[in-house]
């Protein structure tokens, strides 16, 4: 199927291309990260492997995986939170992309249990409404099926809420996983996260009382860049 090979191929770039951005951004070191894409045509998951130095990495030693976990390509493991990544895209079909780092301040939030309130317009901008922490695994969810579990808590998480309106999680005592339609908008919208988790922190240091912004304008910065009445930007 020459029109799934080609947008396979394009996952690829894109994914490598986000993968390497990471360190860049300062967003992780070592080999902390991790970025999937999705080409639902073709039912395949790009997604970095484990534990190879960002410096070595090409679009050749990317793993294709199918939906549940199966390998198509590659010869090396995928990253060894997939089942975290394929657990979220199987449940959440608008998903194209996630990222997945230990980013500082973002993380800082994840390792205190609290969610990140909107407490002003970098936030509500990215994120329509608070950016939650997912509930704590129990032990037996920690000793099998680990990353697996790990996804569906982020699953519960979102139930009934639309996981494009609030485009990622903290994972608890972990960190930050942030999503989006597309490969290069999950990396951003990842960028964002830390960002805006590094302003809480500080907010709320010279303010610890200062509370969520307003309704209207979280509502009213989010819509302006987000969906059918978004006017933000260039047409
Ligand atoms: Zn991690």
């Amino acid at each position: 199927v020459p029109n799934c090979n080609r947008a396979l191929a394009a996952l690829k770039e894109a994914v490598l291309e986000a993968t390497l951005a990471l360190p860049a951004s300062g967003l992780a070191t070592q080999t902390w990260g991790n970025v999937s894409g999705v080409a639902r045509d073709a039912a395949a998951v790009v997604i970095k492997p484990s534990g190879v130095p960002y410096d070595q990495l090409t679009t050749d030693s990317l793993v294709v995986l199918s939906l549940d976990g199966e390998r198509l390509e590659g010869d090396l493991r995928p990253s060894s939170d997939a089942p975290t990544h394929l657990a979220l895209y199987r449940s959440f079909p608008e998903l194209g992309g996630i990222v997945h780092t230990h980013s500082r301040w973002a993380t800082v939030w994840a390792q205190a249990e609290r969610p990140i309130p909107p407490l002003g317009t970098t936030h509500a901008d990215y994120f329509d409404g608070e950016i939650p922490c997912t509930r704590a695994l129990t032990p037996d969810e920690c000793r099998e099926g680990y990353e697996d579990a790990t996804g569906r808590a982020i699953v519960e998480t979102f139930a009934g809420c639309d996981p494009l309106r609030v485009p990622g999680v903290l994972v608890r005592r972990h960190g930050p996983f942030a999503w989006a339609r597309d490969v290069p908008t999950a990396r951003e919208n990842a960028q964002v996260l830390e960002e805006v988790a590094e302003l809480a922190v500080h907010t709320l240091m010279l303010a610890p009382g200062v509370g969520a912004m307003s309704p209207a304008l979280l509502d009213r910065h989010f819509t302006r860049k987000h969906g059918a009445a978004a006017y933000y930007g260039q047409p």
